[in-house]
């Protein structure tokens, strides 16, 4: 089978007719836990996934930037810009260009090619795959003095003002940060990190993702909905963000919310949190079986409070418990993507078979379903 990094070259060498100097990889990522918490200053607990992006790229001869994709290889060139340019997938490109420069760094003009297996859309984080992968080349081949911690909120920046998309810092840091066989313990309001021991297959356990390949469906406008009122919620509580409630004053606040749609949204975001550290706790102690029904919690939570889930993801997470699953949730934004199910490493084709099953029964598109071993972030190959 032709590895990515080969499809990446060889699309190089088929869009700008020589080789590349160098390649450069980013991976998606999984949420353990703590999903919508990351614009609310919370925690995250993502780990990166074996699939990632590559990167092939070489030097600019004309003094702009060429990117194409396997997915569109049609080379987009542009030189310096402003946000609105270049739109377009070429606009995640063209976003970390100038958000580095923005930062105050001279980037050099590069010709790239992209290739990737992180499946696109799916609540995988392929845009960050992307904006990492193209980050860390442009780093190493400029020789920029940018440290890793400043690294994730460039290319936050560059989807959030470039692209246009207000997403938290969650993405951008797992594809930057995450190391093998640990995941990412994130405070997202100071950036502080802990690597937490995640090897799973030491404890005869696996983590299955089950895609649901359920279609996204007006996934911005409900993320923008949710941060607003997570916003609304903090201002009416009087606090600078619902990080700063914690369970032990869940009750009192929900008293002082006087809409059941506040009250909802803040009660998914105060225990979210509170679950993510409850996590770590266990994690840390190696007590991995335990944190099952903090996943399945999570899922009833993101469900009944946040309302982000759909049939095919609450089909998925049932179908996974009744197959013996320890713990399941959606993981990423909502409104599609996919499932995590702690399993006995045994059972994965098993359990992948029961949410097939259920979903055949119901008439919804096949889900797919794989083993998810915690990998390695963005780096040079
Ligand atoms: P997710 O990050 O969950 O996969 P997003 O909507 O945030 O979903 O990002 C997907 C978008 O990122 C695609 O629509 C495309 O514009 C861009 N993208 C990601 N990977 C690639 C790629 N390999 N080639 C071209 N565009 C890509
Ligand atoms: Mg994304």
């Amino acid at each position: 089978m032709t590895s990515i990094r080969e499809t990446a070259t060889a699309a190089f060498i088929e869009a700008y007719g020589d080789e590349p100097t160098g390649l450069w990889a980013a991976p998606g990522r999984v949420n353990l836990i703590g999903e919508h918490t990351d614009y609310n200053d919370g925690f995250v607990l993502p780990f990166a996934l074996p699939q990632r992006t590559v990167a092939a790229v070489g030097p600019a001869p004309d003094g702009r930037w060429s990117v194409c994709s396997t997915l569109a290889p049609d080379p987009v060139t542009f030189g310096v810009t402003e946000p609105g340019e270049v739109t377009g997938w070429g606009a995640y490109v063209a976003g970390v260009v100038w958000a580095l420069r923005d930062a105050g760094f001279e980037v050099p003009p590069v010709r790239i090619a992209l290739a990737s297996d992180v499946p696109l859309g799916s609540g995988l984080s392929s845009s960050a795959a992307l904006e990492s992968s193209v980050l860390t080349a442009l780093i190493d081949l400029g020789g920029l003095d940018v440290p890793l911690e400043r690294r994730p909120a460039i290319a936050q920046r560059a989807e959030n003002v470039y692209v246009g998309a207000p997403t938290g810092i969650l993405d951008q840091s797992a594809s930057i940060r995450c190391l093998q066989g640990r995941a990412l313990f994130l405070d997202c309001r100071s950036y502080r990190i802990e690597q937490i021991p995640f090897d799973l297959a030491a404890e005869g356990l696996a983590i299955l993702v089950i895609n649901s390949n359920a279609p996204h469906q007006h996934v911005d406008g409900e993320y923008g909905e949710r941060r607003k009122s997570c916003e609304a919620a903090a201002a009416a509580l009087g606090v600078p963000a619902l990080r700063d409630v914690s369970t032990a004053e869940l009750d009192d606040a929900l008293r002082r919310l006087d809409d059941d749609v506040l009250r909802r949204r803040a009660r998914h975001i105060i225990t979210e949190n509170q679950r993510v550290l409850d996590t770590v706790s266990l994690l840390r102690s190696g007590r991995v079986r335990e944190i099952g029904p903090l996943l399945t919690a999570s899922h009833a939570s993101m469900r009944d409070d946040f309302e982000i889930t759909v049939a095919q993801v609450d089909v998925a997470v049932q179908s996974a418990l009744e197959a013996g699953a320890y713990g399941a949730r959606m993981t990423g934004g909502g409104f599609g993507g996919c499932v995590l199910a702690l399993i006995d490493a045994d059972r994965a084709e098993a359990t992948a078979t029961a949410v097939a099953v259920a979903y055949e029964e119901r008439g919804f598109t096949a889900p797919t379903s794989w083993v998810a071993v915690a990998g390695p972030g963005a780096t040079a190959l």
